[in-house]
């Protein structure tokens, strides 16, 4: 017999339906990022013989597996972070929605899991968050925090790929990363354990990157850091941070010009959206200031050097939770390098200028392609 023909996502045909036991909001003030969930959720199961089912936005609720369904045993999960943004008419906006959906396709495309239309699965979240309005906070800074995340299903202890796939989407409002404004961090350079490698999965949103990330955040933060910054190989690279990517500007030793360094996508870092936004708007408004926006490998002694010779200005990282998170020190080899900032100052000009412009795009403030309205 002929190969039957597998279904697509197709947003067309999504079903609703409603709570009847609709939640409590809690009050901005009390919001913890992660901790309350909206009413529904997007529900959306896949198999290899049918391909992708009838779209759902169903009542949140327990998932209920086999204790052999293969997600318990090895790690098919990925997923994403994004969020949706209330502008000042009332309306709601995602930010670069489809670069989340593009690379939860390589994400699940690496673990044998499905792929899918990365445009239909943005229209499905369009009348979820729609659904949820009431749950967006509206100040600025607030969001709602969405959760795609894709898992193999099949009950099976075989090792190999999934027969079966469930793509759900859960929201959860949130308020802004630092409530009462910057609070500049410290690093440990970390050099002990490996996030990520050539030819390995570190540029892929799969969940088996972050479990064994934690071990070494509490070592890092028993001796006072809050985060580890990545160091790779002999040449001890920086890499990316926690769950930031990491941008240094510094005074440039050959050419004496500003430079604004990150790490490229060589496989061993996530390929942040707020990266490639930061990058974006840099080249845009730095460049024809006279800075060098740069996509390349800085090693951890040639930032230390920097500091010592005067020529930091400020380090941040980068990513959807703060957006920008600006860095005072980074602790190597036993000494602090200092990231540039004043004594009383908690972010540097590029940080938070950056914060501003990417803000007030999500936000809808500014026209713009980025912003996505649902
Ligand atoms: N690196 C890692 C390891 C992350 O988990 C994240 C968060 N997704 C980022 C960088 C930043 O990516 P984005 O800007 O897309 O949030």
């Amino acid at each position: 017999t002929a190969a039957a023909q597998l279904a697509s996502l197709d947003a067309s045909k999504l079903t609703v339906t409603k709570t009847q036991t609709p939640k409590e909001l809690t009050p901005n003030k009390d919001l913890v990022f992660g901790k309350t969930f909206t009413d529904h959720m997007i529900s959306i199961e896949w198999t290899a013989e049918d391909g992708w089912h009838t779209p759902r936005i169903v009542p949140y609720q327990n998932l209920s597996l086999d204790p052999s369904t293969c997600v318990f045993h090895y790690a098919f999960e990925c997923f994403e972070g994004m969020k949706a943004y209330k502008d000042k008419t009332g309306g709601t906006r995602l930010f670069r929605p489809n670069k989340n959906m593009e690379r939860l396709n390589k994400s699940s495309a690496r673990i044998a899991l499905p792929k899918f239309d990365g445009d239909e699965l943005v229209k499905l979240i369009g009348e979820f968050v729609k659904l949820e309005d009431r749950f967006i906070p509206d100040a600025r800074g607030y969001s709602l925090y969405l959760r795609p995340t894709m898992i193999g299903t099949q009950k099976t202890l075989g090792v190999g790929p999934p027969g079966s796939a469930l793509l759900f989407v859960i929201a959860s409002p949130v308020g802004p990363y630092y409530p009462t404004g910057f609070k500049a961090i410290s690093l440990e350079a970390t050099d002990y354990a490996v996030r990520a490698w050539p030819g390995g999965v570190g540029d892929k949103k799969l969940g088996a990157n972050y479990a064994p990330c934690i071990l070494p955040q509490l070592e890092a933060a028993s001796r006072g850091f809050q985060q580890n910054l990545w160091l790779f190989g002999e040449e001890e690279y920086v890499t990316e941070v926690g769950t930031m990517n990491l941008f240094i500007a510094l005074k440039n030793k050959e050419t004496g010009k500003k430079e604004l360094i990150t790490a490229p996508l060589d496989g061993t870092i996530l390929e942040g959206v707020t990266r490639d936004s930061v990058l974006a708007l840099a080249r845009e408004k730095l460049e024809p200031q006279g800075w060098v926006i740069s996509e390349r490998k800085i090693r951890m002694s040639d930032v230390a050097e920097a500091a010592e010779e005067g020529r930091m200005i400020e380090v941040f990282g980068a990513g959807t939770a703060a957006i920008v998170s600006p860095v005072r020190n980074i602790s190597y080899r036993g000494k602090l390098v200092d990231c540039g900032l004043k004594k009383e100052e908690e972010a540097g000009e590029i940080a938070l200028q950056m914060k501003n412009w990417i803000e007030s795009i999500q936000h809808g403030d500014e026209a713009h392609e980025w912003s996505h309205v649902v």
